[in-house]
């Protein structure tokens, strides 16, 4: 039934019931009123009766006094001054009188009657007064005629005849009889009058009554049925509620959970089947105990605190929380998922009662501790990798940010989570290349490279990005991962690599070529009849075989500097003896071209250095020096300490065809020359200032070179100066050189 329903059948029952009550209530006034105006005219209904009879009674007793003073006239006609019947006269008289009294006191609330009674006393008075001048005159009974009045006759005290005075005495008689007559007509009339007024009244209440028991019957009919009717559903409401509430018992009793019902103070209303098993206890032992006194909460001393704690805290209308560990009867420990929510009644700020539940989670918990450990896991190897890892949920925002990301981006942790991670690469990745990935979303691998200066040294970086999609176990698309590598040296490595090839298959195709074409003329036997041009092919093919065994030693030589695997072997050695083994070196060369070679060394100048590998640098130099001078010019080559600067500096200087200023960087780049015909004229490789650049800035100098164009070129080189080594002479099995000057031309 709704609400509504109800509620309308309540006021029905209210209205109903009121409609009865007040019926019944005005017919109780009703009859009341009735009874009192019934009783009212029951009152003088009774009166006019006590009227009639009094009136009754004073005809008989007009009678009696009539019989009585004629038995006394006649006994004194009969014998003068007889006393008989004088009693009798007295006595009716005197009835008369009290007659006459009575009824004066009953119709004092009548004028009319008043009035007829006013003249039959005045009537009873001439009576009297006849009667009285008869008594005392006895023979005056002829005197009287007729006419006379009977006072006229006692104040006359004339005596009349006893015939007439008897005449008169019945004419006053019959004159008191009329009017008592007609009073009880009068009153006989107002008796009718009143009967059929109460006769009225009584049918007018009966009716009312009538109508007012109706109404009240059908109204409390109207009740009874209504009533019966809500009793009836009532009924069936209860039963359906006793079902109902078996249901609920057995859901509860049989629930896996733990359940309990308490009071705001804690104490256990309830509880079910589960958390009985597990503690091994009867509900009857629980049950009206608080819930702390639970064998469970009993287990130990935090627990009992943490019950209390809840009841208190749910009691105070906040839902408690947490996992509580208790342990089987096994003693095997089980974790639980415990909660205490405070229960109101509908619109109301007062809690009623407790519920306490408590799942156990223990499988779930172990579950979720190994997979708080793999995530750690899978943290840590994110967080040491050295590629930078981004991960990025379904909408684009960064869930995943590790260190290198850091280092590669310069964009911090704390920074790029929860950011839509195409607002953090906005300022990496140019927006044609960002867009298309759809961060998050697309399913497609996209692999690209983007250039990054780095947060530190500035230096330019090329990184290389490569997006993938992350699934959740099907083919949705549940994020996006970007992993960012340092692609710098691989990238350069693979620009000298492609370079590398280009050249060397440049540099040694030539030769080669040469080879073949020599060698192909003394073995096709075409000169053999010219033994001097084939001596002279020969020699060419020989001296491009040493060329690409210079080559291949260069190369061979600045790949070892290059990929790190020359492992320098640093000792003290006296600067004039390095340069005094240079000088030995490219003696022969030097008198070829009739160049002189000269140094000016500090005999107690000693370098930190791998001798071997400084000894090739001065070669190389004082080679190229020779090369590109003129016959008959010098070759200095000097060598000073600096002291402000802590380094020793080398200078090798010509008086050659010199160098142009816009080839004075790239010529220390691999097959680098300033002429393109040099390498075949000078039969050099390019290689030789790339490999000298290499060993200094091994030794951690540097070099350069100086030049003007056709005055000649210096080149410059230097090495650190460490401080204990300055001054010292340093025996490091070197071949020592007295001379300052070495003149090797
Ligand atoms: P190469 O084997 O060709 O000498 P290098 O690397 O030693 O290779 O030298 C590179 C180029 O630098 C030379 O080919 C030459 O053009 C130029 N060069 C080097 N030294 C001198 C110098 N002393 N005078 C003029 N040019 C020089």
């Amino acid at each position: 039934m709704s609400r509504d329903r109800f509620h309308l059948q309540k006021r029905l029952v209210n209205a109903g019931l009121l409609v009865a009550i007040l019926l019944l209530g005005s017919t109780g006034v009703v009859a009341f009123l009735n009874a009192r105006q019934w009783q009212t005219t029951q009152a003088r209904v009774q009166h006019t009766y006590d009227v009639l009879l009094a009136l009754e009674r004073t005809k008989t007793n007009l009678n009696a006094v009539a019989n009585a003073q004629q038995g006394y006239w006649l006994a004194q006609a009969e014998h003068s001054g007889s006393r008989l019947f004088w009693p009798a006269d007295q006595a009716s008289l005197e009835q008369m009188q009290q007659s006459l009294a009575q009824l004066q006191q009953l119709t004092a609330d009548n004028p009319a009657q008043q009035a007829r009674l006013q003249a039959i006393n005045t009537l009873w008075q001439d009576y009297q007064a006849l009667y009285q001048a008869q008594v005392e005159s006895s023979a005056a009974a002829n005197q009287l005629a007729a006419g006379f009045s009977a006072r006229d006759a006692a104040r006359d005290t004339v005596r009349l005849p006893l015939t007439q005075t008897h005449q008169i005495h019945d004419r006053l008689q019959q004159q008191l009889v009329a009017l008592l007559n007609q009073m009880a007509t009068t009153e006989q009339h107002l008796l009718e009058q009143r009967t059929a007024s109460t006769a009225q009244l009584t049918r007018t209440a009966n009716a009312i009554l009538a109508i007012a028991y109706s109404i009240s019957l059908a109204s409390l009919a109207a009740i009874y049925a209504l009533l019966r009717r809500e009793a009836s559903k009532r009924q069936r409401a209860e039963a359906n509620l006793r079902r109902s509430e078996h249901k609920f018992q057995s859901v509860f009793d049989e629930l896996y959970e733990f359940a309990a019902l308490l009071t705001p103070e804690g104490i256990l209303i309830d509880v079910n089947q589960a958390p009985l098993a597990f503690a091994q206890v009867s509900r009857d032992a629980v049950l009206g105990k608080p819930l702390w006194e639970f064998p469970l909460w009993q287990q130990r001393p935090e627990l009992t605190d943490i019950a209390k704690t809840a009841v208190s805290q749910a009691a105070a209308g906040h839902l408690f929380h947490t996992e509580v560990t208790f342990d089987d009867a096994s003693k095997q420990p089980h974790t639980f998922d415990v909660s205490v929510k405070p229960i109101y009644p509908s619109q109301s700020e007062r809690v009623v009662w407790l519920i306490a539940e408590g799942r156990d989670i223990t499988t779930q918990v172990q579950l979720r501790d190994a997979l708080r450990q793999e995530r750690n896991r899978t943290l840590q190897l994110i967080n040491s990798s050295v590629d930078g890892i981004a991960a990025f949920d379904e909408t684009g925002t960064c869930t995943v940010w590790n260190p290198a990301m850091e280092t590669l981006t310069g964009i911090a942790c704390d920074r790029a989570l929860g950011q839509s991670g195409v607002e953090l690469f906005r300022s990496l990745v140019p927006d044609s290349l960002l867009q298309p990935l759809h961060l998050g979303t697309t399913d497609t691998v996209t692999t690209f490279d983007f250039s990054q200066p780095h947060p530190q040294t500035g230096q330019i970086r090329v990184i290389e990005a490569r997006y993938s999609p992350l699934h959740n176990g099907n083919t949705t698309v549940t994020g996006g991962l970007i992993v960012l590598r340092d692609v710098t040296r691989q990238r350069e490595l693979e620009r000298l690599k492609r370079e590398f090839i280009s050249i060397i298959s440049h540099e040694i195709r030539t030769p080669l070529s040469s080879i073949r074409g020599a060698l192909g003329l003394v073995a096709e036997g075409i000169l053999d009849d010219d033994p001097q041009t084939a001596k002279e092919m020969l020699g060419i093919a020989n001296t491009n075989i040493e060329r690409l065994v210079r080559l291949v030693n260069d190369i061979l030589a600045l790949n070892r500097l290059e990929s790190g695997q020359v492992d320098l072997k640093h000792q003290w050695c006296p600067a004039v003896s390095l340069v005094q083994q240079a000088f030995s070196s490219v003696e022969a060369l030097a008198t070829a071209h009739q160049i002189r070679l000269e140094a000016t060394v500090p005999d107690d100048l000693w370098v930190w250095a791998d001798p071997d590998w400084l000894v090739q640098v001065l070669v190389n130099l004082v080679n190229n020096a020779i090369k590109f001078s003129p016959p008959q010019t010098a070759i200095v080559v000097t060598a000073n300490a600096i002291a402000s600067e802590a380094t020793i500096q080398f200078a090798v200087t010509d008086q050659g065809r010199g160098i142009p200023a816009d080839k004075l960087q790239t010529i220390f780049g691999r097959f680098q020359q300033v002429d393109a015909s040099d390498s075949r004229q000078k039969g050099g490789t390019g290689l030789g200032l790339a490999i000298c650049r290499r060993i200094v800035q091994q030794h951690g100098g540097r070099i350069w070179a100086e030049s003007e164009v056709g005055q000649g070129s210096t080149f410059y080189f230097t090495l650190p100066w460490p401080r204990e080594g300055r001054g010292k002479r340093q025996d490091a099995g070197f071949c020592e050189v007295e001379e300052s000057v070495i003149d090797g031309g």
